[in-house]
């Protein structure tokens, strides 16, 4: 194939990063509740959280400081994001509490040329590749959709009916997800775009942002309590060659990992908060069960792990970033976030 591809230790890798303290969050100065030791061994890997004066040590395949600039993280993700147009199928999610940097590391600012995220930078690379491609008689043909998964229901953020999501309740077909025996998940009535340049999947994003935002009136809270998933689909094809490939590149926003107590919250809060923490912790117990080559994995236990079955086993891969808060008032939650880093770190 037309790209080395740096050979990975499991499957599965784990980048954590860091973000700046915000303006509101006091001084600099401040007692710092993460510092990063400088030995050889864990300089550019090592992390440790400051816990009641105790230095609480990890170590991750890489981790990025708060001063680490957008171009820094990607250049460490090109390569992954890369392979699938060699034809494999690869996932990035964002973890991290609310509030850690997770839209910032995916999305960045939009419009913004430094600040712009792994999604916008990803597309930049893959269409800018298929045009190096086309010299050596590769022809692509790729497909975007989004959604994104709220209460254990799929909403189509590309959907030109806004009002898709309610009559989903009353029609239990919609958004039925299916594998078919090659490994191509189709989800019913779901919008899937054909887009030819980056520009054309910004101008998606931004309907996407739009749609996620629309009826809402508390957006952020709203967002943070769903998963965003990104989805190019990718076909090759190189007639002299002789060779295809299909690549998927799945790119995961999740939602806030804070503990959410069930005792306190009622209603629509008590489900919102059941469904969090049941994906969540099926998203972990599928990747736990991989890497012990279980027999039965339990896919089938939340919306986000079966939909994203095909590329989570095999020889999919697939990439977490653990995104942290370096807040005094954060420590707890940051602990709990690099707990369950370092946890799926030894798979
Ligand atoms: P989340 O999506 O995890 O809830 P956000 O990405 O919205 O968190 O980040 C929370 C705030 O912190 C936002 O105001 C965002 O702009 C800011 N932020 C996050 N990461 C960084 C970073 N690396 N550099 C500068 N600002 C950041
Ligand atoms: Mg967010």
């Amino acid at each position: 194939l037309h790209n080395t591809i740096q050979e990975l230790k499991g499957n599965i890798r784990v980048f954590c990063r860091v973000r700046p303290l915000l303006s509101d969050e006091g001084a600099e100065s401040e007692t710092k509740s993460i510092t990063f030791p400088t030995t050889t061994e864990a300089l550019g890997r090592g992390i440790e959280v400051v816990q009641h004066g105790q230095p609480i040590p990890f170590m991750f395949d890489k981790v990025f400081m708060p001063q680490s600039s957008q171009e820094e993280v990607f250049t460490e993700v090109s390569q992954l994001v890369q392979s699938a147009l060699d034809g494999y199928k690869v996932c990035i999610f964002a973890y991290g509490q609310t509030g850690s940097g997770k839209t910032h590391t995916m999305m960045g600012t939009p419009g913004s040329y430094d600040d712009k995220g792994l999604i916008p930078r990803s597309l930049e690379q893959i269409f800018e590749a298929r045009q190096k491609l086309k010299e050596q008689g590769w022809k692509y043909e790729m497909q975007v959709s989004m959604l994104e998964i709220y209460n254990e229901t799929i909403r189509d953020l590309l959907s030109s009916n806004k009002s898709s999501s309610t009559e989903s309740s009353g029609n239990k077909q919609q958004y039925a997800i299916k594998h078919d025996a090659n490994g191509n998940t189709h989800v019913s009535d779901l919008t899937i775009v054909d887009v030819r340049s980056s520009k054309e999947v910004s101008f998606l994003l931004n309907r996407a942002a739009q749609s996620r935002s629309v009826g809402r009136t508390q957006m952020n809270e709203q967002s943070s309590r769903s998963h965003f998933v990104f989805t190019l689909r990718i076909s090759g094809v190189n007639e002299t060659m002789e060779q295809q490939v299909q690549g998927i590149l799945n790119l995961i926003d999740l939602a806030g990992s804070e503990r959410l107590s069930k005792s306190g919250s009622t209603g629509d809060r008590l489900r919102e908060t059941q469904a969090i923490n049941k994906s969540l912790s099926s998203l972990s117990d599928v990747i736990f069960a991989l890497a012990k080559k279980e027999e039965h994995i339990p896919f089938r236990n939340s919306k986000l792990t079966y939909l994203l079955q095909p590329c989570l086993g095999g020889d999919s891969k697939t990439l977490m970033v653990v995104n942290v808060s370096p807040a005094p008032s954060s420590v707890n939650e940051s602990l709990c976030s690099l707990r369950f880093a370092a946890r799926v770190n030894a798979c």
